[in-house]
């Protein structure tokens, strides 16, 4: 394997190894957003991006993640309309969560950092567009997989441990897919079981349906909640990505502890 720079124990953690996270977040970000509008409108993500309202081109000096948005104090520099305050919020965001990942993997080594910020990109790319269009590409849950099935290589998976992390997929899809099925497309998108295989096939079985669980709680309380401020009508549709993104989060954090204790729960 290639030598990379170890973060191995918490001392190696230098303030400049945050700070090249917080950069690299910030830039990864920036990116993001482009993914996440460009892919949903079936846009090319080459190509320099421009304002929303006037199409002039922007330049390198308006692209600066964050700090382009302060400095312009959030309105375009040519038409002086105001700027989404999606950009900087999620250029923000990513920044937070790459220092995050290396803050909580105190033993993982530059590889296994790189993987998991290409996983926590990707579920990001997805929550945001399904959450702004209830769609969620199929290039990004695409490259999700493939950076879970290389955290999988590079943790020694066998050909035996594969298979089984397929049928933990397939196990944990199947609820999702059977209410794809029964709603006809209208509870539960394609979108929604492909993800729920992925964090299937991630966290095996019993995280797996940990997640779903939080999915459906979070999903279900948010749904009361906007219900409730008639925000939503009882028949209007929420996505389901961003619940389970949530879901595979709250089981990344604490999925040991949890499944321990329900474990001892039920003495099993
Ligand atoms: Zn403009």
């Amino acid at each position: 394997m290639i030598p990379l720079y170890p973060l191995n124990t918490y001392s190696d953690l230098s303030f400049f190894a945050l700070l090249f996270a917080g950069f690299m977040g910030l830039a990864i970000g920036s990116f993001i957003n482009v993914v996440a509008d460009r892919l949903i409108h079936d846009e090319p993500l080459s190509g320099r991006s421009h304002c929303d309202y006037c199409k002039k081109t922007l330049s390198f000096m308006d692209l600066i993640p964050v700090f382009s948005y302060l400095f312009l104090r959030g309105r375009c520099r040519y038409c002086h309309k105001k700027l989404s305050f999606q950009y900087p919020l999620v250029e923000f965001l990513t920044g937070c969560l790459f220092i995050l990942v290396v803050l909580l993997s105190p033993q993982a080594d530059m590889l296994h950092i790189v993987l998991y910020w290409g996983i926590v990109s990707s579920a990001w790319i997805i929550f945001i567009s399904d959450l702004k269009y209830q769609l969620i590409s199929d290039s990004v849950q695409l490259t999700f997989f493939v950076f879970v099935f290389l955290l999988k290589l590079i943790e020694r998976a066998t050909l035996f441990s594969l298979g089984f992390d397929v049928i933990s997929g397939v196990m944990v899809a199947l609820p999702i897919g059977l209410i794809y099925l029964i709603s006809r497309e209208r509870a539960m998108g394609l979108g929604d079981v492909i993800l729920a295989f992925i964090i299937g096939f991630l966290f095996g079985m019993g995280k797996g349906f940990l997640a779903l669980y939080f999915g459906f709680v979070i999903g279900a309380v948010v749904g009361i909640a906007l219900i409730l401020s008639q925000k939503k009508k009882l028949k209007s549709s929420i996505s389901f990505g961003p619940f389970l993104i949530l879901g595979m989060i709250i089981v990344a954090l604490w999925g040991d502890v949890l499944l321990q204790g329900i474990k001892r729960i039920y003495g099993i």
